[in-house]
Protein backbone atom coordinates (compact mmCIF):
# COMPACT_ATOMS: atom_id res chain seq x y z
CA UNK A 1 0.00 0.00 0.00
CA UNK A 2 2.46 2.50 -0.72
CA UNK A 3 4.73 1.58 1.94
CA UNK A 4 7.43 0.17 -0.45
CA UNK A 5 7.29 3.92 -2.47
CA UNK A 6 7.45 5.65 0.77
CA UNK A 7 10.62 4.33 1.94
CA UNK A 8 11.59 4.87 -1.54
CA UNK A 9 11.07 8.21 -0.89
CA UNK A 10 12.78 8.39 2.27
CA UNK A 11 15.79 6.82 1.04
CA UNK A 12 16.40 9.19 -2.50
CA UNK A 13 15.58 11.93 0.16
CA UNK A 14 18.21 10.99 2.60
CA UNK A 15 20.90 10.82 -0.77
CA UNK A 16 20.33 13.98 -1.60
CA UNK A 17 20.50 15.70 1.61
CA UNK A 18 23.96 13.66 2.41
CA UNK A 19 24.92 14.61 -0.84
CA UNK A 20 27.00 18.17 -0.83
CA UNK A 21 29.98 18.82 -2.54
CA UNK A 22 32.52 20.78 -1.53
CA UNK A 23 33.66 24.40 -3.68
CA UNK A 24 36.96 23.87 -3.18
CA UNK A 25 37.90 20.20 -3.47
CA UNK A 26 35.06 19.03 -5.58
CA UNK A 27 34.53 15.88 -3.42
CA UNK A 28 31.13 15.01 -1.84
CA UNK A 29 30.64 16.13 1.57
CA UNK A 30 30.54 13.56 4.41
CA UNK A 31 28.35 14.73 7.15
CA UNK A 32 29.34 13.58 10.78
CA UNK A 33 28.17 14.13 14.30
CA UNK A 34 31.70 14.79 16.44
CA UNK A 35 31.41 15.27 20.32
CA UNK A 36 33.72 17.63 21.36
CA UNK A 37 34.45 18.05 24.88
CA UNK A 38 36.18 21.45 26.78
CA UNK A 39 36.86 22.01 30.86
CA UNK A 40 35.04 24.41 32.05
CA UNK A 41 38.18 26.90 33.70
CA UNK A 42 35.68 27.83 37.36
CA UNK A 43 34.52 24.28 38.15
CA UNK A 44 37.20 22.04 36.08
CA UNK A 45 33.84 20.00 34.81
CA UNK A 46 34.01 18.43 31.38
CA UNK A 47 31.17 20.15 29.28
CA UNK A 48 30.24 18.37 26.29
CA UNK A 49 29.26 19.57 22.83
CA UNK A 50 27.58 18.14 20.22
CA UNK A 51 28.59 19.35 16.30
CA UNK A 52 27.43 18.52 12.62
CA UNK A 53 30.84 18.74 10.95
CA UNK A 54 31.28 18.35 7.19
CA UNK A 55 34.39 16.18 5.84
CA UNK A 56 36.42 16.26 2.59
CA UNK A 57 39.20 15.95 1.20
CA UNK A 58 39.96 20.23 2.47
CA UNK A 59 40.21 18.62 6.32
CA UNK A 60 39.43 15.00 6.58
CA UNK A 61 43.12 15.02 7.70
CA UNK A 62 42.46 17.75 10.58
CA UNK A 63 39.21 16.24 11.55
CA UNK A 64 40.26 12.38 11.40
CA UNK A 65 43.86 12.68 11.86
ZN1 LIG B 1 36.99 20.16 0.11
Amino acid sequence: MGKSKSFADKMSKANQDNTRHCAQCGESVTTVKMITSEKVEDTGAWKFRQNFVGICKCNEKDIIG
